[in-house]
């Protein structure tokens, strides 16, 4: 039987793994590891709390002596606890390297300490940096051009240090942008769905011309379940097979499905550093049996319709000070 630690299980990726895990009958128990910031809530966890496996432990990954406890009573660990939203890390970028290179850094070694069976690391296409052309695989160098990918990128190295010196069966997952229910509304598919539901306008960077691959939240959630249960140690996964689209492209489909039209987008000025395409191969995934099943136009459907039906759970977020500095400012190019 497993017994899974999920770090960030209240954050967006995290609580929807920690419910596709507690459908297998192997897991004994699931303990969400989260210090809910801004960006974790544990209502998204919802139903889950009903299965008895579960736990939720508010706290900190930094906390040495918590992690300590908790990873001796785990088998496994699945890390996606992180500040990820590149707009907050160009203003904050200490903080990022602090929960994301420092936090990796407390959990693997606790890990190792422990007998953890396996880790897997979450990570993202982000840490490859911007490529004009061809697709990234995970032998090629990371190149990060913000602090949040520079950030991930040194997490992805710590990580596999703890299994080249010490033999922690570590796995690194690279997936690209993922989208679904419950994201935190800075990012911009649910930044953009919020804006337009309430009648306000969305701003895109640029002519929008910036590339990214759209994966359902749920297709990233399987694909990490695949390394967690077959991953090979110290390997990379890159976790891509979505829709590549357009920031402008992106941005139509959100109009149509919110019922606005283009009068309710504004074009400001392109950031300095704001990365053209992302794109990976993942064959290497494919081999352990991964294939995206979600259509993107229908997830897409259904993502803006859990919006519109659960006005009460993100309304409250949009009127945070952050919220309404970054809607300004915000655009169709990131996670
Ligand atoms: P999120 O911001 O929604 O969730 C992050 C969670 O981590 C939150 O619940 C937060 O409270 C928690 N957290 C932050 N600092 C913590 C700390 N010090 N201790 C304990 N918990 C802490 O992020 P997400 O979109 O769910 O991303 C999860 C992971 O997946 C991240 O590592 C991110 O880099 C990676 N990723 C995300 C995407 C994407 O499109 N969202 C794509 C690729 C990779």
């Amino acid at each position: 039987m497993y017994e899974v630690l999920v770090t960030g299980g209240a954050g967006f990726i995290g609580s929807h793994f920690v419910r596709r895990i507690l459908r297998r009958d192997d897991v004994s128990r699931v303990t969400a590891l989260d210090a809910l910031t801004y960006a974790g809530h544990p209502e998204n966890l919802g139903d889950a709390f009903l299965d008895p496996r579960l736990t939720f432990v508010h706290g900190n990954i930094l906390d040495g002596p918590l992690v300590d406890e908790l990873m001796a009573r785990h088998t496994a660990v699945v890390h996606f606890a992180a500040e990820s939203h590149v707009d907050r890390s160009l203003t904050t970028a200490d903080h990022f390297l602090t929960t994301n290179v420092l936090g990796t850094q407390t959990l693997a070694a606790s890990a190792g300490r422990h007998g953890i069976e396996k880790f897997v690391h979450v990570s993202t296409d982000e840490v490859y940096g911007s490529l004009a052309q061809g697709s990234a695989r995970e032998e090629d160098p990371v190149q990060p051009s913000v602090p949040y990918a520079a950030s991930k990128a040194a997490s992805d190295l710590v990580a596999l240090s703890h299994f080249q010196t010490y033999g922690l069966p570590v796995c690194v997952t690279r997936s690209s942008n993922n989208y679904g229910p419950h994201q935190f509304p800075e990012k911009v598919i649910p930044l953009f769905t919020t804006r337009l539901l309430q009648g306000d306008k969305v701003t895109l960077h640029g002519e929008g011309q910036h590339v990214r691959n759209w994966l359902h939240v749920q297709d990233n959630c399987a694909g990490i379940e695949l390394v967690l249960f077959k991953g090979i140690p110290g390997e990379i996964y890159n976790l891509a097979g979505g829709t590549d689209l357009t920031g402008r492209e992106l941005t139509a489909k959100l109009l149509t499905l919110c019922g606005a039209d283009w009068n309710s987008v504004a074009y400001i000025p392109d950031r300095q550093a704001n990365d053209l395409r992302y794109s990976m191969f993942w064959d290497k995934i494919a081999a352990l049996g991964f294939r995206p099943a979600r259509d993107l136009d229908e997830g897409l459907a259904e993502t803006v319709d859990w919006y519109r039906r659960n006005p009460d759970r993100w309304a409250p977020l949009t009127r945070t000070p952050f919220a309404t500095v970054s809607a300004a400012g915000e655009e169709a190019h990131a996670h």
